[in-house]
């Protein structure tokens, strides 16, 4: 009862707050838009704000043709990004360049270094021009064996064991320290496993989640690298986007935790999803074969505490598995649809 009374004062007071978005020619930057968040956070980006006010960009060409303004950047190079930024007056920059959990277990110093020396750049190029603010992830990756699994809290042991969930931990101190020590406007999620139709996932622990749509779909069948009993948390797309737009459009004094929030939007296992999907496709066959993956998932929490997100700005997810799994296959349905008009 408390918690509704104060959710309900809190949104009758966003009402009357000035809101920090964007006043008009306001340009802002998305470095590694070309990954799974990027793309949906671009397009999310450009309904809200306009296609020209968002300058997408990323270490490689877009497969297709921009849909509005893109730079090549490596996230390493500090010099260009200042002059993408000062060029186009940018003043909101999201840095989404990352190695994932997965893929960063076989080059631990290289995905150091980007997931590392490309926040810093962006701090540091943050700190020097006083960009308004900055959007970087973290990650659920963060937590560790002795990290408790079911309802983590916001701020308990973190002792990650992958190259990923240590620098996501180290992330998080920076941002704090520059937020501290600095003044600099910089916020962060500690994004679950996400599970999106618009493009495949880049290595994570948690991929097996999308990759299964796509083989029930295409063949009818999926190996899993998980245990069918290994229960992770999980967010649809839509939600996490909402939930990044959200925190970004956040009055910066409602903005309390300058780590990184913790943020839940379903949990389940390779099991319960397999379940969800048969609901739509019951011809699917599903095996398992654990691989290095599984151990990864083992030390992660299995739901998240995120009281802090919902009291501070008032996060509520959208999705459960049901739904996520409904729309997840009438999404990659319409899309084989449309591809194979175009073909
Ligand atoms: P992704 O691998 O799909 O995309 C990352 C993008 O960064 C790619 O397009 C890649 O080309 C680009 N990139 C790599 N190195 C670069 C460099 N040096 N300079 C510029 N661009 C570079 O990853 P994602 O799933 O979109 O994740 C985005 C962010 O969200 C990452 O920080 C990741 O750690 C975080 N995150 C993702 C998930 C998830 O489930 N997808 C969960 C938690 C946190």
């Amino acid at each position: 009862m408390v918690r509704i009374i104060r959710l309900l004062i809190f949104r009758l007071s966003k009402k009357f707050e000035k809101s920090p978005s964007m006043t008009p020619n306001e340009k802002i930057l998305v470095i590694g838009a070309l990954g799974q968040i990027g793309q949906a956070l671009t397009t999310a980006l450009r309904t809200r704000y306009g296609t020209m006010q968002v300058i997408a960009s990323d270490i490689r060409m877009p497969d297709t043709p921009a849909e509005g303004p893109f730079e090549v950047l490596n996230v390493l190079d500090r010099e260009a990004l200042k002059r993408i930024i000062v060029d186009n007056e940018v003043s909101i920059v999201y840095n989404l360049a990352a190695i994932l959990s997965a893929r960063g277990e076989q080059d631990p110093i290289g995905s150091w270094q980007i997931n590392m020396d490309g926040l810093l750049n962006t701090l540091e190029v943050g700190r020097e021009l006083k960009l308004k603010r900055i959007f970087w992830p973290s990650s659920i990756a963060v937590f560790g064996p002795n990290t408790p699994r079911t309802l983590t809290p916001q701020h308990t042991v973190t002792d990650p064991g992958t190259i990923y969930g240590i620098s996501k931990l180290a992330g998080e101190r920076w941002c704090a320290y520059y937020h501290e020590k600095y003044g600099l406007d910089v916020r962060s999620l500690r994004y679950p496993g996400l599970i999106s139709y618009e493009s495949l996932p880049g290595g994570g622990t948690t991929d097996y989640a999308v990759a299964i749509f796509h083989e029930a779909l295409k063949t009818g069948s999926y190996t899993c690298y998980l245990k069918e009993d290994t229960p992770l948390p999980m967010m649809y797309m839509p939600d996490a986007i909402r939930a990044t737009l959200a925190l970004m459009e956040a009055p910066a004094t409602a903005v309390r935790q300058r780590d990184s929030y913790n943020l839940q939007g379903m949990t389940f296992t390779p099991a319960a999803l397999t379940a969800a999907i048969r609901a739509h496709i019951p011809e699917l066959e599903v095996s398992y074969a654990p691989d290095f993956r599984q151990a990864i998932a083992d030390s992660w929490p299995a739901s998240m505490d995120d009281r802090a997100a919902r009291e501070d700005w008032g996060w509520m997810p959208g999705y459960d598995l049901e739904g996520m799994a409904a729309d997840m296959i009438v999404r990659l349905r319409e899309r084989a649809m449309s591809a194979s008009f175009k073909a």
